[in-house]
């Protein structure tokens, strides 16, 4: 069944599948609980709430035997120079929560009905980065990629411009012997040089109350740290990332579809009501920072 379901993820469109057995991540969980007591998850409750899930995927289904890992290629060209009222890459087109969400529950429908065993949808979880699973160390073990000092989950194939996702279920499956990827990032401190507010202190470690992505996303009120020309999200560590010379232009077409990016237009926002900002960015993930923390971000932009 192996070989069918990674043919039917990749005519899904997902770019990179592997699968592996659900276990336990010790050694990554011991990294979360070190990177929460160190205050550096900030006010990211959510990763405390659902904290044993994260590494242990049987803690969210207790008879989970397999995990289908997936990524998906986002990245597309800045076909501008403008550094005004910058998106992040991620969030230009249709907000791939949706798009992703979609895609693994016809993978999931594809499993129900060519599997010789009898499964229901209480067989399966799905993730997207909206669930209690630490997607990049899961990925990283199925071979995907590995994890840069930036934190980011890197591939071999389109650098760390992927989205990730994760099928966990009761199915047992041949599993993929992922070797250690033969890549990784040397002496190279070229994230760490660049970012503006110095998130990334040391490698391998992000303090989100830093980071210009939390800051302008999901920290509740205004951002304390300049953004720079950053209004939703940040690529810095990324853009400078050697290993991005792999990028490809993806071919997912809700991702082309432009709602946000790659700029928004400061004036527009600071005039829009907030059903004029419901119907235009309708489907875009800028809603998830919301009018009145974009109309904040971009004041506090102009005074710095
Ligand atoms: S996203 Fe931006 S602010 Fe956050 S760590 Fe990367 S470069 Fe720094
Ligand atoms: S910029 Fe350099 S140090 Fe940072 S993730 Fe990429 S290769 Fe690693």
């Amino acid at each position: 069944m192996n070989e069918e379901i990674k043919k039917f993820a990749k005519e899904l469109g997902f770019h990179l599948v592997s699968i592996i057995p659900a276990e336990w991540l010790k050694e990554d969980e011991k990294y979360l609980t070190e990177w929460i007591k160190s205050g550096y998850s900030a006010d990211l409750e959510y990763m405390k709430k659902e904290f044993s899930k994260r590494a242990d995927p049987k803690k969210s289904l207790p008879k989970a035997k397999s995990i289908i890992c997936l990524a998906m290629n986002y990245y597309q060209e800045r076909k501008n120079n403008s550094k005004d009222a910058m998106v992040a890459r991620y969030a230009w087109g249709k907000d791939y929560h949706g798009v992703i969400e979609k895609k693994l529950k016809k993978l999931r429908r594809f499993i129900i009905e060519n599997s010789l065993k009898s499964l229901t949808k209480k067989d399966f979880k799905l993730y997207s980065d909206a669930g209690s699973l630490l997607e990049r160390a899961f990925a990283a073990k199925a071979g995907l990629g590995f994890i840069g000092k930036n934190t980011m989950l890197i591939t071999k194939e389109y650098g760390s411009w992927v989205f990730l996702a994760e099928i966990i279920t009761t199915l047992e499956l041949d599993y993929d012997n992922p070797k250690p990827i033969n890549m990784s990032c040397g002496s190279c401190t070229r994230c760490l040089d660049a970012c503006p507010t110095k998130a990334l202190g040391k490698p391998y470690v992000l303090d989100a109350n830093k980071c210009i992505s939390y800051q302008t996303i999901e920290k509740k009120g205004d951002v304390s740290v300049n953004v720079n020309d950053n209004v939703f999200g940040c690529d810095i560590c990324q853009n400078v990332c050697p290993h991005n010379c792999r990028a490809k232009q993806t071919d997912i077409k809700e991702f082309l579809d432009y709602r946000a990016g790659p700029n928004l237009c400061a004036n527009e926002i600071e005039n829009m009501t907030e059903d004029e900002f419901a119907e235009k960015y309708k489907g875009s993930p800028i809603k998830r920072a919301g009018l009145k923390k974009l109309k904040s971000t971009l004041k506090n932009m102009l005074l710095s």
